[in-house]
């Protein structure tokens, strides 16, 4: 559901402020109940007002409301303030039903307040200007069939103009009036205002226990209603699993395959924190989260089996349902977002293996129904196998590009970039590209003196040293054995070798420390490279050409003048 901006909350609450105190005045004062010994009996409808409104029918997130009928009578019988105030309590019970006064929601409360008041007053209103009547002076000997219909049709067009209204105003959704909601209303309204209207009658006649005998069928029809929509609810649900299944294996990034997961989980339930942690030895790690449709992150502890929530949902390899923060209050010691009151914690599994738990949330109470679960481990299931398709994605292109020592970008992926920005040089997207090629100095003898371990710790240092002084200004490379290249797209010749000077001083000023595999000893050793620099397109034509002359610049300018020096190409 869209959020609602905090102006239009603001208008909402001054409508009401403006509408149904005074609406609630007047009618009380026109159009006093007619309760004359009748309280057990108003009574006993308030109970039936509350007990349909608690058990709505809930469809592609519209809510079917079979009311009417109930209004209808009471309408009838006890006259326009207590069907107000009947709709009004119905309007309470069914969104504390539907858990959706959390914290900045109450608006919904004032928000369909106003609605069934607007509705209730409106409809009763024109009917009594039309020349209907309520009890006393209508009863089920006097009635005018027309104007009860008549009623019944008010009620029904107005709910439906007010609905659209509301649609469009505070939902910014512009549905046509003929739409959806139009057909389900309809429909509705043709299968209550009947029973409505022989309760009426049959109230009448054998008094409260009308109530009985229109209520009990009512509402199982109600409970056979949902149980068939919550089936067909399930097949669909079950389709979208299938194919949020394949379209998550086609996605080869981890984190795309997460997002995607999320995703679609919040199209297909209520979802304002997600949470994915990863199964390592013998700890869980967030691997990712997300709260109010964004990615967060936060650092959480590791959690141990059997510790928390997610801990009990590893070690139990079963899913977990909680209806509201009461329920799960007392597993959950470790981190919850606020205001998070249902909560579904699944374990996502691999051969029969726990790898990972998924934990979702919502602000709603009773915002999962068990179904839900059983969605959400199909679902769990695909994402497992997907995110196992992509890890190894992931490290195969990882494995392809980089080397496996330093983690820069090998040579072969290092020349596909190369020739990438050369093209661009070619079709002037780029103005220059320089290129820096640096080797070590005298490395055989670090080497031979400490060994080649403390050799490899060295280069992975200086790789960190020349990555960190690059940034994402160009791309570094290890080039071969102690070289290593960097590609700055435009760049001046200039910059490069004021960049250049700064890598090689990195290098000579700060020792590098190694630690010596027999006693763990650590040493400082010093080291120095020296550095080649050449630009296209003044010093080069290809490629090739360009490395070439950075190189030669590096062993003529660099290596051949002494070592520890930068040198740039020149013809
Ligand atoms: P200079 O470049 O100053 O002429 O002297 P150098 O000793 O560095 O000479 P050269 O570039 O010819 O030697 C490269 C040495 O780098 C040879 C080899 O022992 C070492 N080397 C190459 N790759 C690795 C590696 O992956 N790890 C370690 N530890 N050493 C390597
Ligand atoms: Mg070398
Ligand atoms: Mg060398």
């Amino acid at each position: 559901m869209m959020e609602v901006k905090s102006h239009v909350k603001m208008i909402i609450f001054l409508i009401w402020i403006l509408i149904v105190p005074f609406g609630m005045w007047y009618a009380f004062q026109s159009y006093p109940p007619h309760l004359s010994g009748r309280w057990l009996d108003a009574f006993a409808f308030l109970l039936l007002t509350c007990l349909v409104a608690s058990m709505p029918i809930v469809i592609n997130d519209m809510f079917i409301f079979l009311l009417q009928w109930v209004a209808l009578a009471v309408f009838l019988e006890f006259g326009l303030f207590a069907e107000i105030v009947m709709a009004q309590i119905a309007v309470l019970v069914l969104l504390f039903r539907l858990g959706v006064l959390y914290k900045g929601q109450m608006y919904r409360l004032l928000l369909n307040s106003n609605m069934f008041f607007l509705v209730s007053f409106f409809s009763g209103m024109i009917y009594f200007w039309l020349g209907g009547q309520t009890q006393p002076k209508v009863t089920s000997n006097n009635y005018s069939f027309w104007h009860v219909a008549l009623y019944a049709f008010l009620y029904y067009f107005i709910n439906q103009i007010i609905f659209t209204i509301h649609l469009y105003y505070v939902f910014n959704r512009k549905e046509s009036f003929f739409g959806k909601s139009l057909f389900v209303e309809t429909i509705t309204t043709l299968i209550t205002f009947p029973i409505g209207f022989i309760l009426f009658i049959l109230y009448n006649q054998v008094g409260s226990s009308a109530i009985l005998f229109v209520g009990i069928p009512f509402v199982s029809l109600s409970i056979v209603f949902k149980l068939y929509y919550s089936s067909e609810k399930i097949n669909e649900n079950l389709q979208k699993a299938a194919e949020i299944g394949h379209q998550m294996a086609e996605r080869l990034r981890v984190n795309d395959v997460i997002d995607l997961f999320f995703q679609k989980f919040n199209g297909m339930m209520h979802v304002d924190f997600a949470y994915i942690f990863e199964a390592a030895e013998d700890h869980l790690k967030l691997s990712r989260g997300m709260e109010a449709g964004r990615v967060i992150s936060v650092d959480l502890p590791a959690i141990k089996k059997n510790e928390d929530l997610c801990g009990l949902v590893w070690a139990s390899q079963k899913a977990y349902l909680f209806k509201s923060r009461k329920e799960w209050e007392k597993y959950s010691k470790g981190y919850m977002p606020d205001g998070a009151e249902s909560v579904l914690c699944v374990p996502i599994m691999r051969n029969n293996k726990v790898i990972g738990v998924l934990l979702l949330a919502s602000k709603r109470k009773r915002a999962y129904e068990k179904y839900q679960l059983m969605i959400a481990d199909i679902l769990c299931s695909y994402f497992a196998v997907a995110m196992e398709n992509a890890k190894h994605y992931e490290l195969a292109k990882m494995q392809s590009e980089r080397c496996a020592l330093t983690k820069l970008y090998n040579y072969r992926f290092f020349e596909n970039i190369l020739t990438n920005e050369f093209e661009k040089l070619c079709q002037q997207e780029r103005k220059v590209l320089s290129l820096i090629i640096l080797d070590i100095d005298h490395f055989k003898n670090v080497n031979d003196t400490y060994g080649h371990q403390s050799g490899n710790e060295i280069l992975c240092e200086l790789a960190n040293r020349i990555s960190n002084i690059t940034g994402d200004g160009g791309t570094v490379a290890r080039y071969g054995g102690e070289e290593f290249v960097i590609l700055l797209p435009d760049v001046s010749k200039t910059d490069a070798v004021k960049m250049a000077e700064l890598i090689r001083q990195s290098i000579a000023n700060w020792p590098f420390t190694v630690t010596q595999s027999f006693d763990q000893e650590k040493l400082q050793i010093k080291i120095t490279a020296s550095i080649g620099v050449a630009t296209a397109p003044e010093d080069a034509e290809d490629y090739l050409a360009l490395i070439r002359h950075a190189d030669r610049a590096l062993y003529v300018g660099a290596k051949r003048a002494g070592r520890n020096r930068v040198a740039m190409y020149s013809k």
